[in-house]
């Protein structure tokens, strides 16, 4: 291990993990990589460190400038620790339901937040179109200038995945992987990684949560009504991230298949993801049942579970939504002895 230059130096070449219950479970070795352990705590930090590098290197983000950016969160984390190592200065947008612990993190990480309600892209105030409005506005007004990272459909995000997670996911399991799978939010990761395997005739699929239209676009076929708890992932179009990449399968993952492997993975193998992961990782196992045992099969595991403490780690919360509360997180404890 050699000494890290900087926190840029310190994002990717992350652990890939086996997930022994799914593993088992399925015959196959699922493995995620463990994107929890970059400096922001999630996958993020890849696209937030290449979309900053590309804008300072096009000339568009100048010294002292501000980064203007909507998130669910995680990449409002990113750009907020990336550019506070280099001096500049973010301001997020973020649509309101979005976990208190993501919107306390982006504060502490030094950003100005701004909540939107949330609403959908067609209208004005939806926090992808109100912060393209906002950077606009930024960069009349700010000294040094502003840029709107524009994560969704800024190409630089999938190039994160192009040279970094692909190739570190060939090279981490010497090229045996037969199947990747993940959900996506702006694509990034997805159409990045598959750039890279699926050219070595790697299977790619896209898992998608209930609610998100992205599984009926691949697939044509009308899938299940419902929703998903699960934050930074679901879409409903065709995003400059996703153009050109075409999945070899789609699978619609509901909450009550995704969070129980959340839970497991928590209980009995000590790693701490959010609901994303659990999507991720019901993808993989379906992938896993379709090839059979004796496959390799890769998955992100996209941030860390604290960030969700209120959320999918609060029984409250679970059964207001009428999710399954697993019994050692509803207050089950200990006899004295
Ligand atoms: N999981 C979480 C928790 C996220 O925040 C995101 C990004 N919004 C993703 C998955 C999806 O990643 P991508 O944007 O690369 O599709």
């Amino acid at each position: 291990m050699t000494i890290r230059r900087d926190l840029a130096d310190a994002i990717g070449h992350t652990p890939l993990i086996r997930l022994a219950g799914p593993s088992e479970e399925t015959g196959c070795d699922i493995l995620g990589k463990a994107e929890f352990l970059n400096p922001g705590q999630s996958v993020k930090d890849r696209a937030a460190l290449f979309i900053i590098r590309d804008a300072v290197a096009r000339g568009e983000l100048k010294p002292g400038g501000t980064i203007v950016e909507g998130t669910a969160g995680n990449t409002g984390i990113g750009l907020a620790l990336v550019g506070a190592s280099m001096g500049f200065r973010t301001v997020i947008v973020i649509p309101e339901t979005q976990s208190q612990e993501k919107k306390d993190m982006i504060r502490l990480c030094g950003a100005e937040l701004v909540q939107v309600p949330a609403v959908p892209y067609s209208n004005p105030n939806n926090y992808v179109r109100y912060s393209e409005r906002l950077a606009a506005k930024l960069a009349e007004t700010e000294p040094n200038g502003a840029i709107w990272a524009n994560q969704f459909d800024n190409t630089a995000n999938r190039q994160a995945h192009v040279e970094g997670t692909g190739p570190e996911i060939w090279k981490e399991t010497g090229g045996t992987v037969h199947g990747f799978t993940c959900a996506v939010g702006t694509g990034g990761t997805l159409a990045g990684v598959a750039e890279v395997l699926q050219p070595k005739g790697v299977k790619v699929a896209l898992s998608d949560p209930y609610g998100s239209g992205l599984y009926k676009l691949y697939t044509g076929e009308e899938p299940p009504s419902g929703d998903s708890i699960t934050e930074g992932i679901g879409q409903g179009r065709i995003t400059a991230n996703l153009d050109g990449f075409t999945p070899d399968a789609a699978y619609k993952i509901s909450d009550e298949e995704a969070l129980p492997i959340v839970f497991d993975l928590l209980e009995k193998e000590g790693l701490c993801l959010g609901g994303s992961s659990g999507i991720n990782i019901a993808g993989a196992m379906r992938m896993a049942r379709e090839m059979g045992p004796g496959h390799t099969i890769v998955t992100i595991l996209c941030d860390y579970g604290n960030r969700y403490q209120s959320k999918l780690f609060n029984p409250a919360f679970l059964a207001d939504k009428g999710l399954p509360v697993p019994g050692w997180l509803d207050g089950e404890s200990r006899a004295l002895p």
